[in-house]
């Protein structure tokens, strides 16, 4: 028999889960799923908090070592992270204003608690705590409490210390990419166990928060797509028509064979191939294209930013919390730093909402509520990202090629 692909493995986790908690939702016995279901779902979400950590250590370390070899690329390398940022950024706001109108409209629900069950609240950290508290006095401690904050900093002083080093710290270097892809391999495997995680938190979430969390769940996904869909045509319009002089439509048009790859694979660097000849066919040069690319892949996640920040917003509503300024002002930062820690593969976003949770004081296992969704947010976050790339390569392209005619 043909083995099943992921996606279809997933879907029909879903459905099932879905179809389970409703039966169990129905037949006033949820807390089967309490007791027999959600423990494996459990299994899994500690599997992501187990992971986390060296993930962040580890890619945002690589990540800062490959920047290392910005410097041969010289004014390539620093425009192009110049524009992932800002994009990011704008990212990152837009998703948190959409997010928060939906919430303001009250279109995100409260969740009734079982009893007995709590979900630890967010503490209230103003700013400047959040500043203090960034940096550690303890590596370990920071690690041991998952502090991810802490855990960037770390990663950025290191990263950087490597480098300084230079030829003294290959040894470091060699060490930090060998168990990066170690732990990628891993994280591929945890990914793997999704529709395990998919059909016992669907059908949990469904039998104990009744058929109405299924209309709240395609809301918040509705939400997500909407912010991405604001975001392409502000940012990415914008870029391509002031930046490359290039049509808003006929870039979207040029674009679209790798968003529909990025869309169905849900993986920002298998999709690479494709986005290449979507960027040279806009005028991205072969070389920018060559750099820009993979290095979007990695570090240059719109799409990723968006969701972190409408998930987090829709979880604290969940938990009943509302969240000040100073939270949101965190949100747009772990939100920016976490999608420049994920990798371009499926699912990796939603190991990285497990930091922004973690930096906000919201219990991780909430993630539960919306994991049986997530390929949904996936297809969307991929497409985005996918096209923010190509959008920095044909804009470096055009920026280079003005340098040059100015230097004539
Ligand atoms: N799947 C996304 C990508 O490859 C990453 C994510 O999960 O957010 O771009």
């Amino acid at each position: 028999m043909k083995k099943l692909s992921l996606p279809m493995q997933i879907l029909i986790a879903l459905i099932g889960g879905i179809i389970a908690g409703l039966i169990c939702f129905f037949a006033g016995v949820p807390e089967f799923t309490t007791n027999y279901l959600k423990p494996f779902g459990t299994i899994f979400v500690n599997l992501l908090k187990f992971i986390v950590v060296p993930v962040v250590l580890l890619s945002m370390i690589d990540g800062i070592l490959s920047m290392d070899d910005m410097k041969k690329v010289g004014s390539v390398g620093w425009k192009t992270v110049a524009y992932f940022m800002a994009t990011t950024a704008a990212a990152g706001v837009i998703g948190l204003v959409i997010a928060n109108l939906f919430d303001a409209a009250g279109l995100f629900p409260t969740l009734a608690l079982e009893a007995g069950q709590e979900w630890t609240k967010p503490t209230s950290a103003n700013f400047m705590d959040t500043l203090v508290g960034m940096f550690p006095s303890n590596m370990w401690e920071a690690f041991h409490t998952s502090n991810m904050l802490q855990v960037i900093v770390i990663a950025v002083m290191l990263g950087g210390s490597i480098m300084a080093a230079g030829e003294k710290g290959k040894v470091a270097r060699d060490v930090v990419a060998s168990f990066n892809e170690v732990i990628n391999q891993l994280m591929s495997f945890i990914i793997s166990l999704s529709p395990i995680g998919v059909f016992t938190m669907m059908a949990w979430v469904v039998a104990t928060q009744g058929a109405a969390i299924l209309g709240s769940l395609a809301i918040v996904v509705g939400c997500a797509y909407l912010a991405y869909f604001v975001h392409s045509v502000i940012v990415y319009s914008f870029s391509a028509k002031v930046f490359c002089g290039i049509s808003p439509l006929a870039f979207f048009k040029g674009a679209a064979a790798a968003m529909m790859f990025a869309f169905t694979s849900t993986s920002s660097a298998a999709t690479l191939p494709v986005s290449k000849e979507c960027a040279e066919e806009l005028g991205s040069t072969k070389e920018i294209a060559a750099f820009v690319l993979p290095l979007g892949a990695t570090i240059h996640m719109d799409g990723t930013a968006i969701y972190q920040c409408v998930a987090t917003v829709f979880l604290a509503s969940c938990a009943g919390v509302d969240l000040g300024i100073g939270q949101m002002v965190t949100i747009i930062v772990t939100a920016t730093l976490a999608s420049i820690g994920t990798a371009g593969v499926s699912g990796a976003g939603m190991i990285m909402l497990a930091m922004v949770l973690t930096a906000m004081g919201i219990d991780v296992n909430m993630i539960m509520i919306i994991y049986g969704v997530d390929r949904l947010f996936d297809m969307g976050r991929t497409c985005l990202n996918v096209t923010g790339d190509i959008a920095g390569a044909v804009c470096v392209t055009k920026w280079e090629e003005k340098k040059a005619a100015k230097t004539k």
